[in-house]
This record gives structure tokens, C-alpha cells and sequence, in this order.
């Protein structure tokens, strides 16, 4: 539906800032395809017709690769040679022109049955490399039909400068390899605050909207779009009179990022001198970049499965070991805390399906039944840790067993290593992430066999208020500041110091101001945020002084609803510390950011 008129949506902000751009709306390519029985004398014509769309849709995705290649690296642009072979594969190609001659049909059909045939052993295989790559087939399919229908193909990679992307969804995978040089923001239908398109949209800084309904409907392509990711806003085809206005929030989110640039210096010390590790949490390499020029004080979760999934098939330990050496160099001593694969839940596998992802093979669990998969990791991280300060981390611990079970699974690694000859860092620390409530009520137990916990606080609020993250109808009820989730936060800490070991939090909750008054409340140790947010955390960090913070958090434990503490806090934050206050709801973000 084409808009004349400006239309408001409203959503959840998950990535500050505000971008103005003309829409493309992606949607997964259907092909409507026919069954055509063709005369005999134009089946030599058509037998050409899908040789010329297969040429052309090789030569679109030659020049794909090289751009993927150029802007985002060699590793991403391997799954287009994947794709380019699949193309090329001989049999497909020989057995759709055999089926188009025998049997007198049409190319589409011919091709897609003959794919549908040849591939099903590979769709339905256990292994799940086939699994993985039934995806590029699809992605391949799409291309070649697109090219004898005439159709335009929807590709993320192919977008115009200025795009804001407006989708239903998009899987980690595709959101992984967002260009943020070509893409300006971000509107989905669906999702909630902290789903993985969400906190990949804050790490390559692209202000995001998710959770607003009927965006695709309402959007067409080409048209004008303003997302606001203050107030969680996508403004189709916006007023002259509204970008007007607007005009002077684009200046104040200018001045902010500038003024902030100024603490990049700085250290993260509170307003009494207590220094808070502030570090980043990064997917790819490229982003321990930004943690650095950002100020941070190391990685505090480095979220291995990107690498995973961005190249749509398991890395292989040297791979990693690249990636993870790659890092540690550039980090030099200070710490990287590189985390195991934490794949299922949301970033799930191509392949695999379950009913319940969150609550199913996920993190550790996929791990051990992945041995291979997962020592490969273990040692590519433990060989890395000679180039660096790098420590592991495990995801999704719901038991002390898990813990004990991986424990094992690393000393394998170093015996293997240390038979080889190959170096690592004999001291190499441990460390659990809590993030589920199991592990936040075991957090005593835990934190006498590992160095540190970090708190996921994006699972534990999902696990404690059984609250799908990535949900956008139950977004609403998804509330990091539910008095049972700052329990378990508090007493994760507590739990922690007990046992002389530091703790973290590296959820999206760290990226919240009222989120860091908590936690300075709670007497955290370590914070990680997105790269970009480290300044602002910063200047949080240093206004605040810790007294204050307990005594405000001593009042916020006895409310009884998440509303009533995040009023509280914000009051207090007020009355307590009115030019950060001012500073931070100068763009009256407040109400719709943390209400
Ligand atoms: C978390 O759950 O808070 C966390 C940091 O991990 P992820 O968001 O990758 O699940
Ligand atoms: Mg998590």
C-alpha cells in the first residue's frame, strides 16, 4: 500500500539514533511457479532460456562476492563460493535441461523439481553440513527463477546508500552481514529488545525499531522513511513539517555523540573512585576495533556464533583460532573473553527445528553433543590465549554438572595441545555466564568452580519471566527491572564477592542508564556493552557515586512491580544527578525507552 499521507508506527526502540532513508522492503522470495507443457519445437529455445538466466544470475553473484569480500572480508564472501558451486554443480544443470526436453516443460518448473529430486537426500540429512547448505540452495534456487521469471530479487547485500531496511524478520545470519555504510536504519515486524537482529543492529550502530506491527504492509519500496530509535518510531513517508522538527533532534543526537566522544579518554571511575571494568561485547573482529577506539577496557563477551553462522557452516579450528589470535593481538594485555558457541535459541542452525528453542538444544547442551565441534573451539581459543589475555567463557550453564562436564572438555584440549607441543596460557581463567535462573540461585556453588561470572541478563530475564526475548507480543511483559530479575541479579554478585571473584554483566541491561544505577547499586564489578555505547555508559558511570547508588537501590528492592522501580530510579536519578538526568531525557526518550 502506497502512502500519500505521513503514518505513524510505533515499536520498540533497540538502536539509538535516527536515520532518514528511502524504505526497501525485504521479503523472502516465493516464486509463484507454473507447470507449462511446451510443443516440441521450443524446447531447444527454452533449454537456452535457463542457460542464459543461470549465467546471469553467476555473474550477479560474482560481483556480490567481490563486494562482500571487499567490504566485510574474506571469511563472509565463502558461502558465494558455496552458492557459485551449487550453481555450476554439473548434474543439476544437465538433469533440469533432460527434464525440460523429455518431459516438455518449462525451465522453472524443470529446475525446481529437478533441484527439488536431486537435493532431498540433502534436506533431509542428518548431517548437519547438508542441513546448512540446503539454505544456499534455496538462496541459489531464488536467483536463477528470479532471472527466468523476471522478477526482482529481495538481497540485503544489494541494497542503494540510504536504505532503511523494513522486513517481517531477519535471522542473525542476514543480520550479521548488514552494511551499515548502505544501511541507514532498520524496521521489523517482529522481535523484541534484546533479540540477536536487535543487539546486532546496536553493534554495527544502526538505529532499529522492532515490534512494529504491520510494517510491511504499510511500507513500499522507495519510500520515505524516518526511523526514530529514541522513541521507537517508523515515520512513513514523514512530513515536510515533521522532518523539520525532527531537524533539531538529528543536531541534539549530533552534540550528544560528540560531547561524548570527549570520555573516550576517560576512565570508567564512578564519582568515588571506583573503577568499573567497562568492556564490549563483539561478534566479529572488525568490532574489537570499535571497542578500542571507543575507550573500552577489553571484550567482555565476544559472541562466537556469528562466525558461525555469518558463514553458514561450522569454522574450522584454525579459523577461529585466526579470529581469536586476531583479537588478542589487537587487544595486546587487556582481557578477551571469548564465549563458546552459544548457537540454538534464536540463532539457530539452518536445519535444525524445534518447538521450543530457547528451552531446547542451545549453548553447552549442542556442545556436548557436538564434541568435535566444540574442542575444536576449546583449543582454537586456548591457542590464542598466547597471543593475548583470553579467557573462556561458557553459555547457558543450568547446571553445576554442565560446568564440570566443559571443565573436563578444556582439560582435554590443553593435554591435546601440550602433546603437540602448542602453546597456551597454562592459567587461562573459566568463567560462567548466568543466565538462567537455575544458575543465578546456584550462583554460590558455581563461583567456587570457575574466576568470574558474567550475568546474561538478556536470558535471565527471558528464563525468569518466561518471557520469549524475541517476541514482540509479549515484549511488553519482557522487563529487565522486574523486582524477581534484580533479586537474582543482587544476589548473583553477592554470591560472587562471597567467593573472592569477580562479575560482570554483559546482557543489554549495561546499556541502560537506569540499567548501570542498579548495577553500581549491586557493587558490579564489569560491565559490557555495545562498543558504540561505551561513552555513554561511561559518563553514567562517572557522575554516579556508589553511595547514592546502594541507597537508591535499598528503596527500589522493597516495590514490588518493575514500573514502580524504574520510577523510582528515575526520580532519584532526578533529583539525585539533575545534568546527567537532563542529559540523557533531553530527548524525553525516557518514557518510551524505559516505561
Ligand atoms: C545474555 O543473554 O544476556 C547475553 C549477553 O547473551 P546473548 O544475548 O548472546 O544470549
Ligand atoms: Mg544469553
Amino acid at each position: 500500500m502506497t502512502h500519500k499521507r505521513e503514518k505513524i508506527l510505533r515499536g520498540i526502540p533497540v538502536s539509538h539514533g535516527f536515520a532518514q532513508g528511502v524504505a526497501f522492503v525485504y521479503r523472502p522470495y516465493l516464486p509463484h511457479l507454473d507447470e507449462h507443457v511446451l510443443e516440441p519445437d521450443v524446447l531447444a529455445g527454452e533449454v537456452r532460456r535457463f542457460q542464459r538466466a543461470v549465467k546471469a544470475a553467476e555473474r550477479e553473484l560474482r560481483r556480490l562476492h567481490a563486494r562482500v569480500k571487499r567490504e566485510m572480508g574474506h571469511d563472509f564472501a565463502e558461502f558465494i563460493d558455496v552458492q557459485l558451486a551449487l550453481l555450476a554443480d554439473e548434474e543439476v544443470l544437465s538433469e533440469t535441461e533432460r527434464f525440460i526436453r523429455k518431459r516438455g516443460r518449462n525451465a522453472e518448473f524443470a529446475y525446481e523439481e529437478t533441484l527439488k529430486r536431486l537435493t532431498r537426500p540433502m534436506t533431509k540429512s542428518d548431517v548437519p553440513l547438508f542441513q546448512e547448505r540446503s539454505m544456499d540452495v534455496v538462496d541459489v534456487s531464488a536467483r536463477v527463477l528470479r532471472h527466468l521469471l523476471g522478477e526482482e530479487l529481495p538481497s540485503l547485500y544489494e541494497v542503494l546508500p540510504g536504505s532503511i531496511i523494513i522486513a517481517r524478520d531477519l535471522p542473525p545470519s542476514e543480520a550479521a552481514l548488514l552494511d551499515k555504510e548502505k544501511i541507514s536504519g532498520l524496521v521489523l515486524e517482529s522481535g523484541g529488545k534484546t533479540s540477536h537482529t536487535a543487539i546486532m543492529a546496536k553493534a554495527k550502530e544502526i538505529p532499529a525499531v522492532v515490534g512494529v506491527e504491520s510494517v510491511c504492509r504499510e511500507a513500499s519500496e522507495g519510500l520515505p522513511v524516518l526511523v526514530d530509535g529514541y522513541r521507537g518510531l517508523a515515520i512513513l513517508n514523514p512530513t515536510r513539517k515533521r522532518l523539520n522538527a525532527y531537524k533539531s533532534d538529528f543536531e541534539l543526537y549530533q552534540r550528544h555523540r560528540q560531547s561524548l566522544s570527549l570520555l573516550v579518554e576517560q576512565e570508567p571511575v564512578t564519582a568515588d573512585g571506583k573503577m568499573i571494568d567497562l568492556s564490549a561485547n563483539i561478534g566479529f573482529s572488525a568490532e574489537a576495533r570499535a571497542a578500542l577506539r571507543y575507550g573500552a577496557r577489553g571484550v567482555g563477551l565476544f559472541r562466537t556464533e556469528y562466525i558461525y553462522l555469518a558463514r553458514r557452516r561450522p569454522p574450522t579450528e584454525d579459523e577461529q583460532f585466526e579470529v581469536f589470535a586476531e583479537v588478542a593481538k589487537m587487544l595486546n594485555s587487556r582481557p578477551v573473553i571469548v564465549r563458546t558457541f552459544d548457537l540454538g535459541g534464536d540463532k539457530v542452525i539452518p536445519g535444525y527445528s524445534e518447538s521450543n528453542p530457547f528451552l531446547g538444544w542451545r549453548g553447552l547442551r549442542l556442545c556436548f553433543d557436538n564434541v568435535e565441534l566444540f574442542k575444536g573451539q576449546l583449543r582454537a581459543i586456548l591457542r590464542s590465549s598466547a597471543f593475548g589475555n583470553v579467557k573462556i567463557m561458557f553459555p547457558m550453564v543450568s547446571a553445576l554438572g554442565e560446568l564440570r562436564r566443559a571443565k573436563l572438555l578444556v582439560d582435554e584440549a590443553k593435554r591435546e595441545l601440550r602433546k603437540q607441543g602448542v602453546k597456551f596460557d597454562e592459567q587461562l581463567e573459566i568463567g560462567v555466564m548466568v543466565e538462567t535462573p537455575s544458575a543465578a540461585i546456584m550462583a554460590d556453588q558455581l563461583a567456587q568452580e570457575c574466576s568470574f561470572l558474567s550475568i546474561g541478563s538478556n536470558d535471565l530475564t527471558q528464563y525468569t519471566l518466561a518471557v520469549d526475548r524475541g517476541n514482540e507480543r509479549v515484549a511488553e511483559l519482557y522487563d529487565h527491572f522486574h523486582p524477581a530479575v534484580l533479586q537474582l541479579i543482587r544476589q548473583t554478585i553477592a554470591a560472587a564477592h562471597r567467593h573472592g571473584i569477580w562479575v560482570g554483566l554483559c546482557g543489554e541491561f549495561a546499556s541502560d542508564p537506569l540499567g548501570i544505577l542498579v548495577l553500581l547499586g549491586f557493587g558490579i564489578d564489569e560491565m559490557s556493552v555495545s562498543p558504540g555505547l561505551i561513552p555513554e555508559a561511561k559518563n553514567i558511570i562517572r557522575t554516579i557515586d556508589t553511595q547514592s547508588a546502594v541507597e537508591i537501590m535499598d528503596d527500589a528492592m522493597k516495590l514490588g512491580t518493575g514500573l514502580e522501580v524504574k520510577r523510582l530510579l528515575r526520580r532519584e536519578l532526578r533529583r539525585r544527578f539533575p545534568k546527567l538526568a537532563e542529559f540523557l531525557f533531553e530527548l524525553e526518550m525516557a518514557d518510551s525507552r524505559n516505561g
